[in-house]
């Protein structure tokens, strides 16, 4: 399935040219137009699924070993010394185009962690009550 008003539809399936690095017959996989680091790439599934919660599985099952291979792809390429694997689901997670991607971003030693947070901590039993609650909705 496809939405017609959906830019990474159009994108994934040809029709808006992007810089590719690489398609089969599921995924194509793109350059960010906005990168973290140069190389900075997004893979597209070809069918439109909004986030990860409508992602049909054998999408699914191929985007991990696809991932390694565009990040290992980085490193030999770039010399990049890591990678990241970001996928943002909903505003608040920092998604701005509802066709579920990947980003894959190479990284460096001399950088500073662009995917942090800092370490909170919980109040006494507030850990154990929050794994229950998330527990009941599995
Ligand atoms: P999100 O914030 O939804 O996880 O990521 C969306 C990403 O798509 C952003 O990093 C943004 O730079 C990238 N992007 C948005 N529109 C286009 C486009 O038309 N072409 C390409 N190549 N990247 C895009
Ligand atoms: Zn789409």
């Amino acid at each position: 399935m496809r939405d017609d008003n959906c830019i990474f539809c159009k994108i994934a399936a040809g029709e808006i040219p992007s810089s590719t690095l690489y398609e089969d017959d599921m995924f194509r996989v793109i350059l960010d137009l906005g990168p973290a680091n140069p190389g900075h790439a997004l893979i597209l599934p070809k069918e439109h699924f909004k986030d990860v919660t409508e992602l049909d599985e054998k999408y699914a099952a191929k985007i991990l070993p696809l991932a390694a291979k565009i990040g290992t792809a980085q490193r030999k390429a770039l010399g990049a010394d890591g990678f990241n694997v970001v996928q943002n689901n909903g505003t608040a997670a920092g998604q701005t185009v509802f066709h579920f991607h990947v980003h894959i971003i190479p990284r460096y030693d001399s950088e500073a962690p662009m995917v942090a947070w800092n370490p909170g901590k919980y109040a006494e039993g507030e850990m154990e009550q929050t794994a229950e609650k998330i527990r009941k909705e599995i």
